[in-house]
C-alpha cells in the first residue's frame, strides 16, 4: 500500500508524528487507496514558518506572472481530467460525471483567477486638492490557512487556493481527511505549473489537530473554511478572538417550490438531481421540497416512482445514479434522522435504511429517502443531514412556500419552479438565500459568480466571482502630492488660488 507524504518546506515529508491514517474507498471498504500522515501541531508550524518564507517570494512576483501559473495549472487539470475524476471517484464515492464536473469547476476557476491577475483593478479618483493624485490599489495579505471539505475535493480547494495564490498569498493547506488523494494531486499539479515551492504547503490530517493549529496560528492572518456550521462557529470564534481575516461557508437547508403552474416535468427532473446526485451531500442539496397543494399528490407520486428507479452503486461503474455516502458517521448521522422523522409523525414514503445487495454490502450505500406531511418548524424540516433524505412540506400559496424557505437558520439556495413570471421575481426578491433559481435546481454554481449563504450559512464573504479577490487582498490607498506645497485636506478647498 502507498504511503503518502505531506508537502512542507518545498518537499515531501513525512509527518513528524510519525502516524497515519487509511484513506478507505467508501463504495468498497476493502480498498484501501493509500496512507496519509496524521499530521500534529509541530508540522503545522513548520509548514507556516516556510509559507512565510514563501509569501516574500510570492508578494513580489508580478500578477500577471502569478496568473500564469495558475493559468497553467488549469492546462494541466484539463490533461488529467478523467485521470483525476477516477481517483476522486475512489476516494469520495460520487459518480464520474460528477467528479470531472467537480475537475471543471477547479480549471474555469483557474481559467478565471488567470486572468485576474492582469486585473486585480484598484480605483484612481480626482483628488480633493490640486496636484495631487489619489488611487486605492490591492496588496497580498500573509499565509492564507484554507481548510476544505470532503464533498467538492477538488471544486472548493481550488476556489481558495486560485484567488489566495492571484492576490499574492502563500497558503497552507489542509483538506478534509476522507479525500486527501485529490489534494495531494492538486498540489503535485501546483508545483508542476510552476508555483514556487514555499508558497504552497499541503498538511494532511484530522481538524481538530492540524487543522486547529493552522487557525490558532498567530501568523496564518487570513483564515477560509468550508465545512459544517458547527466546525465553523469553533473556526469562528478563534479567528474573532485573534481578529483575523475570516471567510466561512457552512451548512444548508435548501428548498426547492413547486408552484402549481409548473412545469412538472422539469421539476421532477430538478428536485431528483438536486436531493439525490451526490447522495445528498452537497451544501446547496436540496434537501426540503416545498410543494403547493395543487399538484402535492399528483408530484409526489411521480416523484417516489422515479427515486425507486435509481440505480445506486459504485460511482466507477456504468449506469450509476447514486454512490455511497463518505463514511460511517455519515451513514449513522442518516440513520438518526429516519429515526427522529419517524418520532415527529412524518410519513416514510421510501428508502429510510442501508442499501444492501450486490455490490452494495462493503459500502457506504443509504437508500434515497422520502418524507410527506413534515411539518414546518420540526427538526426534520430545519435541521442539515446531508445525505439522501429530502422533506416534502405543503403549502397553500407563494407567501407560504416563502415564509417556509425562509424560517431555518441557514441561507444558501432555493429554487422556485413556476411558468409565471411575477411569481419567478417575487421568489427572487422573497426568497432569504444566497442564491436562487428560477425553473432550475438547487445546486450549480457558476465560476465567475460569486457563490455563498446569508444567515448561518455564511459570514457575509462569498467564494467564486469577482468578490472573493476582495477577501483575499487588502485595499491600501496611496495619495501623491506634486504640488511641491503643504496642502491640508478638508482645509484647503479646491476653490484655493490656482498658480
Ligand atoms: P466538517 O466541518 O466536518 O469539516 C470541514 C473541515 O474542517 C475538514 O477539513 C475538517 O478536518 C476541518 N475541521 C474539523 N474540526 C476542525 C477544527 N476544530 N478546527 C479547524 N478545522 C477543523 O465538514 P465536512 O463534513 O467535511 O463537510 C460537510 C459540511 O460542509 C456540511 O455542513 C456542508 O453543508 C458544508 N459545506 C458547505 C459549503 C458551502 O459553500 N457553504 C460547501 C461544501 C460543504
Amino acid at each position: 500500500m502507498k504511503t503518502f507524504k505531506n508537502f512542507i518546506a518545498g518537499k515531501w515529508t513525512e509527518p513528524e508524528t510519525d502516524k497515519y491514517f487509511d484513506n478507505v474507498n467508501p463504495a468498497d471498504t476493502s480498498d484501501i487507496i493509500g496512507r496519509f500522515p496524521k499530521s500534529g501541531r509541530g508540522d503545522a508550524e513548520r509548514a507556516i514558518e516556510s509559507a512565510q518564507r514563501g509569501f516574500e517570494i510570492w508578494r513580489r512576483t508580478p500578477a500577471p506572472a502569478r496568473g500564469d501559473v495558475i493559468r497553467k495549472a488549469g492546462d494541466i487539470m484539463v490533461r488529467r481530467k478523467d485521470e483525476i475524476a477516477d481517483l476522486m471517484t475512489r476516494e469520495m464515492g460520487k459518480p464520474l460525471n460528477e467528479t470531472r464536473g467537480d475537475v471543471q469547476e477547479g480549471i474555469d476557476t483557474a481559467y478565471y483567477a488567470g486572468a485576474e491577475g492582469r486585473r486585480l483593478f484598484g480605483h484612481t479618483v480626482p483628488s480633493e486638492l490640486r496636484k495631487k493624485w489619489a488611487m486605492s490599489y490591492r496588496r497580498p495579505i500573509g499565509v492564507a490557512g484554507l481548510v476544505t471539505p470532503f464533498n467538492f475535493p477538488m471544486a472548493i480547494p481550488t476556489w481558495k487556493m486560485f484567488p489566495a495564490l492571484a492576490c499574492g498569498n502563500s497558503v497552507v493547506f489542509k483538506p478534509a481527511e476522507d479525500v486527501p488523494h485529490t489534494a495531494t494531486v492538486l498540489v503535485e499539479i501546483m508545483l508542476e505549473a510552476g508555483l514556487p515551492p514555499e508558497v504552497i504547503q499541503l498538511v494532511h490530517g484530522f481538524g481538530e489537530e492540524v487543522g486547529a493549529a493552522i487557525v490558532e496560528h498567530p501568523k496564518v492572518p487570513l483564515v477560509s473554511f468550508t465545512g459544517s456550521t458547527e466546525t465553523g462557529s469553533i473556526v469562528g470564534a478563534i479567528c474573532g478572538r485573534m481578529h483575523k481575516r475570516l471567510s466561512l461557508e457552512m451548512g444548508g437547508k435548501n428548498a426547492q417550490i413547486v408552484m402549481d403552474d409548473a412545469d412538472l416535468d422539469l421539476a421532477l427532473e430538478g428536485v431528483l438531481w438536486g436531493a439525490f446526485g451526490t447522495t445528498g451531500q452537497r451544501c446547496t442539496a436540496t434537501s426540503r421540497l416545498i410543494l403547493q397543494s395543487g399538484i402535492h399528490d399528483e408530484f409526489l407520486s411521480r416523484l417516489v416512482e422515479r427515486v425507486r428507479a435509481l440505480q445506486l452503486g459504485d460511482g466507477r461503474k456504468d449506469g450509476t445514479d447514486v454512490g455511497p455516502m463518505i463514511n460511517a458517521a455519515a451513514v449513522e448521522k442518516t440513520e438518526r434522522y429516519i429515526d427522529v422523522g419517524q418520532q415527529e409523525g412524518a410519513d416514510l414514503l421510501c428508502g429510510g435504511r442501508r442499501a444492501k445487495g450486490k455490490g452494495l454490502d462493503g459500502g457506504y450505500f443509504f437508500e434515497p429517502s422520502i418524507f410527506a406531511r413534515v411539518k414546518a418548524g420540526s427538526r426534520l424540516e430545519q435541521e442539515e443531514i446531508f445525505g439522501p433524505v429530502l422533506s416534502v412540506v405543503r403549502v397553500k400559496d407563494a407567501d407560504e412556500a416563502f415564509a417556509v424557505n425562509n424560517d431555518v437558520k441557514y441561507g444558501l439556495s432555493s429554487s422556485v419552479y413556476t411558468q409565471n413570471v411575477n411569481t419567478a421575481f417575487r421568489a427572487l426578491e422573497e426568497l432569504d438565500n444566497g442564491i436562487t433559481y428560477v425553473n432550475a435546481p438547487t445546486i450549480g454554481a457558476e465560476a465567475h459568480l460569486p457563490f455563498g449563504g446569508v444567515k448561518q450559512t455564511g459570514n457575509g464573504h462569498r467564494e467564486g466571482g469577482w468578490e472573493v479577490y476582495e477577501f483575499y487582498s487588502e485595499t491600501k490607498v496611496g495619495y501623491v502630492d506634486f504640488s511641491g506645497q503643504l496642502q491640508k485636506a478638508q482645509i484647503d478647498t479646491y476653490l484655493g488660488t490656482p498658480d
